[in-house]
């Protein structure tokens, strides 16, 4: 799978921090010497780790970590962590917020057995466009047509040159063409995703994506057992390259979908993406004035305060146990705001 530079660079770290025991010494300092308040990201919870979806986390391994989670720390709603930061109220030393974001049924037929096996509270963002529907988001219909194209190689204009060779190349392809994706504005892209499908020359079966996307009636089940859902727009888009008009759209009538299926209010919302740069004030105002308490994104080194309830940072949890235990001792987000405040310092000198 294609990684960064930074990302070998913190597998390297991981592997070295476990070899000498530094995550076990810093999760047990931290909690002497601090609080620990993460919030976890999860995306799709599978026993196979094929296929041209995201890659998941293994079942066995998700079991692994709500065992550790629910052993070492107070797992809470996102909203009640939110409260609480809002009110300044008593945390407890070590917290923990479980969250999965799109909708996938792996979260049902996977995750949620775990979830209520270890009694875990978890929050599942909805991109309420699709649940329930035929269709793939716009990145699954992107991998499945990488995925299962007979051409080996591509030129695609203004894009570049893409190999689609070995399952290696493939994976990479997608990784990159998705990047590629996410930068285009929305209906720009949209109309690109469809021409993609000509290119590539591959049927995308009808209705695949009841097989893939959760069900209303699974989504109400979850509901009734300890699962709170939020919204995460109805067609993810970046809502940084949307129209005033459609952002507007995507935040109130995802949150109106839920509401209404569920019947309870949804007050927590997860930015598509998620990065620096696909949120902005404008988006963050839009949400406070429209009942939202709070909002996630993907930056780990954001930890969770009353003072960024609207960019919460959360942790990834795709990697091994290892790693998942080096996020969760707090050393990576400590260093990384150690390390932002030495750029800020030095940037101010
Ligand atoms: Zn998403």
């Amino acid at each position: 799978m294609y990684m960064t530079q930074k990302q070998k660079m913190i597998n390297q770290i991981i592997y070295a921090a476990n070899r000498l025991g530094f995550s076990d010494a810093y999760s047990i300092f931290k909690g002497y010497c601090g609080s620990q308040v993460v919030i976890l990201m999860y995306h799709r919870v599978e026993p196979d780790k094929n296929g041209w979806l995201l890659p998941p986390i293994s079942t066995t391994e998700f079991e692994s970590q709500m065992r550790y989670l629910s052993k070492t720390h107070k797992i809470l709603p996102l909203n009640k962590l939110a409260e609480y930061l809002r009110e300044g109220r008593y945390l407890d030393k070590k917290v923990a917020v479980v969250t999965f974001d799109d909708g996938y049924k792996d979260n049902y037929n996977n995750a949620f057995p775990i979830l209520k096996k270890y009694d875990v509270p978890a929050t599942v963002f909805l991109v309420t466009g699709h649940i329930g529907s035929e269709n793939l988001f716009w990145f699954d219909k992107i991998r499945y047509l990488i995925w299962n194209t007979k051409l080996k190689k591509i030129e695609l204009d203004g894009f570049g040159d893409f190999s689609f060779d070995s399952k290696f190349d493939r994976l990479n392809s997608i990784f990159m063409i998705l990047e590629k994706f996410k930068k285009i504005p929305n209906e720009k892209k949209n109309h690109l995703v469809e021409e993609l499908v000509n290119i590539f020359d591959v049927d995308i079966p009808r209705g695949l994506g009841k097989d893939v996307i959760l069900s209303w009636d699974e989504v109400k089940e979850m509901s009734e057992n300890g699962i709170d859902f939020g919204a995460h727009t109805v067609t993810h888009p970046i809502l940084t390259r949307t129209s005033s008009d459609q952002t507007r759209f995507e935040i109130m009538q995802s949150k109106k979908d839920i509401e209404k299926r569920l019947d309870k209010p949804v007050d927590t919302f997860c930015y598509p993406n998620g990065t620096s740069s696909d949120f902005n004030k404008n988006l963050i105002d839009l949400l406070r004035e429209n009942g939202f308490t709070c909002a996630v994104t993907t930056i780990p080194a954001l930890r969770p305060s009353k003072m960024n309830l609207y960019k919460l940072g959360r942790l990834p949890t795709a990697g091994s146990y290892e790693s998942f235990k080096f996020f969760v001792s707090g050393c990576y987000s400590d260093a990384s705001n150690i390390l932002n405040h030495f750029r800020r310092s030095n940037v101010q000198n």
